[in-house]
């Protein structure tokens, strides 16, 4: 075997990332009972192992801070240890996707729903004592068998980024290596909490009171799956021009929905196929899937315009840019182009034009998407308070559950379940990248509204410039990097737009 060098650490990285990315679409989209993940492991020894892990972190410690190389190897360091975490942990993630795929549920009175359709059928459900014996039902089994798995996989992954030797402790090599501050995020997270706390108060029992007739005490978080699915609203969302509503904007602003067949749709119902929809790239830029399970009504659009952002980015990069900038990277980028769209369901031009809304129930709409939005911030922002807790360095799991319930209950007002800690939670502070995301498109949409207007959405010009200057880049760049480069006046992120825009909304 020859040397381990930086080509064959990007090659053999890039073959082994598609094969388990594809690995991953067919088990999730339901189209594999499980997945196999070892096999893919095996195959990709040697840059799975000791030696591609001490090269990486040489690499990043010997670059200079600042320069081209110093990016690379920070952004190939962060995979390696995500991989090779990840490698350990292949027998668990195996069994967690079988266990999902076939789990059901059964509530006290007999009723069955499969595992994956829980939140769907808990949404969907317009009797409250139904939707309470779902939630129940549910609950119960994750308590059983799914929240062991979770907290097993969150313990080992814990101890094995503390055993590399990068940074002192779990939180310190994050920062480290993404170049992010996790406790600065955490007092904007806090900041946020506080300065919205006075409109939540103001907005949230109206909202209670019209869609589900309960008050602020008895509202619990099946309550809020029921009240933002907002299935009144079903009639201006069908889902039988979902998919070509989108198509017809994306073809309005200058894009093809199908990226030249780069993009593959996977949207219809499917056993064992994920409830969260997601993008899977197995090919950068060449082949990548969408996949959306119907839910129904609005969140179905919301849905589908997401994911498209991330698909439209990773059918866009640049065939020529190397392993790292087209596959890895900060993942706040590419949420930040899948919130960009999905932030046009609060966007009055984009509803009138795109959906079956109309001037008697759009401002209703508007106010309710405010409070959604609200909701959201809030919800992220009390998990990533949560997770940093969780992460730190004295911290007994056992406590979690109910430091769980209580931050997430303490932020969006509606009860948590503490059967959920482990559950509700993505590893290696994915929600990091959301809270960010939130942040860059806010000044995405600024930007676009300063170079093609308030209806940048449907300008022809709008899509060919956000290929050029934002997608062929990749994940290249940091989330901050592009905000400067952007915004006019190179704005900072913050949450202050988002909550002029909240404002805005809830004063329709
Ligand atoms: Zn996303």
């Amino acid at each position: 075997m020859s040397a381990l060098t930086l080509q064959v650490l990007r090659d053999e990285g890039q073959a082994f990332t598609e094969d388990l990315s594809r690995e991953g679409y067919l088990a999730h989209s339901g189209q594999k009972p499980s997945a196999e993940f070892q096999p893919i492991y095996d195959r990709y020894k040697r840059v799975l192992g000791r030696e591609a892990l001490e090269f990486t972190v040489d690499l990043f410690k010997s670059e200079v801070p600042g320069s081209e190389e110093h990016r690379r190897a920070r952004l190939l360091l962060e995979w390696q240890l995500e991989s090779q975490a990840s490698q350990s942990l292949a027998g668990l993630d195996e069994r967690e996707i079988a266990w999902e795929s076939s789990a059901v549920i059964q509530t006290s009175e007999g009723r069955q729903v499969q595992y994956q359709a829980a939140a769907i059928a808990i949404a969907n459900e317009k009797d409250r004592d139904q939707r309470i014996l779902l939630d129940e039902a549910r609950a119960k089994l994750i308590e059983a068998e799914h929240a062991p798995m979770r907290l097993e996989r969150l313990q080992r992954e814990k101890e094995y980024i503390e055993s590399v030797d990068v940074a002192s402790g779990y939180n310190e090599t994050f920062d480290a290596i993404t170049g992010m501050s996790l406790k600065a995020l955490a007092a904007e997270c806090a900041a946020f909490l506080r300065d919205t706390q006075s409109m939540w108060d103001d907005t949230l029992p109206a909202h209670l009171r019209r869609s589900l007739g309960i008050t602020r005490a008895q509202a619990t978080r099946a309550d809020a799956l029921a009240l933002l699915r907002a299935s009144e609203y079903d009639a201006a969302f069908p889902g039988s021009t979902l998919q070509a509503s989108v198509a017809r904007q994306l073809t309005e602003m200058g894009l093809d929905a199908g990226a030249n067949g780069r993009i593959i749709y996977d949207i219809g119902d499917r056993p064992g196929k994920r409830s969260r929809a997601f993008c899977a790239p197995t090919r950068v830029p060449q082949e990548v899937y969408l996949v959306l399970r119907p839910h129904g009504g609005q969140n179905d659009y919301t849905t589908l315009l997401h994911e498209t952002g991330h698909a439209l980015h990773f059918a866009n990069v640049r065939e020529d840019l190397p392993f790292e900038y087209r596959w890895l990277g900060d993942n706040s980028v590419t949420e930040s182009y899948a919130m960009l769209f999905d932030h046009r369901m609060k966007d009055k031009g984009w509803l009138l034009r795109y959906t079956e809304l109309n001037k008697n129930n759009i401002d209703a709409f508007l106010r309710l998407s405010g409070f959604e939005e609200l909701h959201y911030l809030r919800r992220y922002c009390g998990k990533l308070l949560y997770e940093v807790e969780a992460y730190g360095d004295n911290t007994d799991w056992r406590s979690l559950p109910d430091c769980y319930v209580e931050t997430l209950t303490r932020a969006t007002t509606f009860q948590y379940r503490t059967a959920d800690a482990f559950v509700d939670f993505d590893p290696r502070y994915y929600c990091t990248r959301y809270l960010r995301a939130w942040q860059l498109q806010s000044l995405l949409n600024e930007s676009l509204v300063s170079r093609f207007d308030i209806d940048w959405f449907r300008n022809p010009a709008a899509g060919p410039w956000m290929i050029e200057e934002l997608w062929s880049e990749g994940q290249r760049e940091t989330a901050e990097e592009i905000a400067t480069r952007i915004s006019s006046g190179g704005s900072a992120m913050s949450f202050a737009p988002l909550i002029r825009n909240i404002e805005n909304l809830l004063a329709t």
